[in-house]
């Protein structure tokens, strides 16, 4: 019996420590923290059982007393961590009980009476009745990956009951019949609470697999539904994209007729101011001026459009720098605009030229934009301000005008693809001026904004373009633009 009992211990710690083990690697399931706690303090309980010295008197007793406390305690901590596992209530009273009634109980029936073990026995047996039946209802509910427990769990508690109840039922028939209990040590009930104690601890074992194979069960239908939905949302962006690219080629075939449209007309202007030009005598010279800026004229925008057009097929348009000086681009400008009244375009400028690095074609298109809209958005003869100037690294061209201004809140979207202010209905235009403007001042290094005019009232839009931009220093720059 004694190795049976040292078995037993040995078992029991062992169990302690393999607990500890599952404390920490499954502690991310619910309850398993409270029940593997529960089987570490059973494991504590079994240690201090050793100091247990049964025998009639109140100091004998009362080596006892932490053990059996111990033990209470670590049930009802177990059968809480199986409500929570079960995804329960958890039974908080019962831990309460289950650690505050043996703690009264058992001096007192060792006060009352000291030479007798039946009354405690009896007590133990009550409490294990009572922490158990709060729990059987619910293991024989349990549904799911834990329905097993019905069938497992829940006869080894009774059974447990009933022996316990039983074998103090005797002691204290015994006792009342004053038959002498001078050992107080009865083997076979350690063995058996440690034989349920183990069963208790496979149960928690197979609890817990089952537990990880729904989970993983659970977590692969997740992922197969995850991957249905983004094979659908694939199919879906398929389906974008191939609209997409329709919508791009119709695009690119609109542009070509757009572009077509616009040179034979164009060629038709440059002939006839080329004729023009050549007619011996019959024209005077401010028109023949004129004939060669409309061919000018003529020309860039070809130019541009081109450039356009061969943007669209590689992707992108790099710009080509050149020396500009900013006094004659803005005239040339200004000239371009005289049937929009530009004699009320007042251009200020330092005494000495401003000299920089910039896409002629590109400069004047950004001017162009700029002074139109200035004009076009203000009240016939109010001032149109074209100014710039130069730091060390930048040249800043301010344009102002006293027209109707950009409402505060809108002017962060102004220079998108087709976006007009709400003031500007009256006003004719695409929305498409100041999206190009971006778009060739990225190309440059340059930046544009939009603020209020003095005292509140009109627009000033300021460029800032660098006098050499830094990626035109690299001598790869438009051969890698072009391939890119
Ligand atoms: P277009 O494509 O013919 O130039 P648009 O002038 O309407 O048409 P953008 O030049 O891109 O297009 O200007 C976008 C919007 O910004 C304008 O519709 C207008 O609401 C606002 N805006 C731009 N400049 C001014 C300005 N100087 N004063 C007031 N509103 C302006
Ligand atoms: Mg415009």
């Amino acid at each position: 019996m004694t190795d049976l009992l040292s078995l037993i211990l040995i078992l029991t710690m062992l169990n302690g420590v393999a607990s500890a083990l599952i404390w920490n690697a499954y502690r991310h399931l619910a309850g398993v923290r409270t029940i593997a706690s529960s089987f570490m303090m059973g494991g504590c309980a079994a240690v201090l059982g050793l100091f247990y010295h049964p025998g009639p008197g109140f100091l004998n007793g009362m080596t006892g007393y932490v053990p059996n406390t111990l033990v209470f305690t670590s049930l009802g901590l177990c059968l809480n961590g199986v409500m929570i596992f079960l995804g329960e209530r958890p039974r908080k009273w019962l831990l309460g009980f289950c650690l505050g009634f043996p703690l009264l109980y058992w001096p007192l029936s060792l006060y009352l009476w000291p030479d007798s073990g039946a009354p405690r026995s009896a007590i133990n047996a009550f409490t294990t009745l009572i922490a158990f039946a709060s729990v059987m209802p619910a293991l024989w509910r349990a549904r799911g990956d834990c329905a097993w427990l019905r069938w497992t769990l829940l006869p080894v508690l009774v059974l447990h009951v009933v022996i316990q109840g039983g074998w103090s039922i005797h002691r204290l028939d015994q006792w009342l019949s004053g038959t002498a209990d001078p050992i107080m040590f009865y083997p076979w009930t350690v063995v058996e609470t440690a034989v349920a104690h183990h069963l208790w601890f496979v149960c928690f074992l197979i609890m817990l697999g089952a537990r990880l194979q729904s989970n993983v069960t659970q977590r692969n239908r997740e992922l197969a539904h995850e991957v249905d939905t983004r094979r659908h949302l694939e199919q879906q962006l398929a389906a974008t994209l191939a609209a997409e690219r329709q919508i791009h080629a119709e695009h690119r075939q609109l542009l070509d007729v757009v572009v077509h449209e616009i040179r034979t007309p164009l060629a038709g202007i440059d002939r006839a101011a080329e004729m023009l030009q050549v007619l011996p005598g019959s024209v005077p010279e401010p028109a023949r001026r004129r004939l060669g800026a409309i061919r000018d004229g003529v020309r860039r925008v070809t130019g541009l459009v081109e450039r356009i057009m061969a943007s669209e097929r590689e992707g992108h348009m790099a710009a080509q720098p050149q020396p500009i000086e900013w006094m004659h681009s803005v005239q040339t400008v200004i000239q371009g605009l005289s049937h929009l009244n530009a004699g009320r375009v007042t251009v200020v400028a330092p005494d000495s030229p401003i000299l920089f690095m910039a896409d002629p074609g590109m400069l004047i298109a950004v001017l162009r934009n700029l002074i139109e809209n200035a004009l076009k958005y203000s009240p016939e003869g109010a001032p149109v301000t074209v100014a710039a100037s130069e730091d060390t690294a930048h040249v800043v061209i301010r344009v102002t005008d006293q027209g109707i201004g950009i409402p505060e809140m809108e002017r962060q979207s102004i220079g998108r693809r087709f976006y007009r202010a709400s003031n500007a209905n009256n006003h004719p235009g695409n929305g498409l001026g100041l999206f190009i403007v971006r778009r060739f001042l990225t190309e440059m290094g340059g930046t544009l904004s939009h603020s209020g005019g003095p005292n509140g009232v009109g627009t000033v839009a300021t460029v800032v373009l660098p006098l050499r931009p830094a990626q035109w220093e690299d001598p790869d720059y438009g051969r890698e633009k072009h391939h890119a």
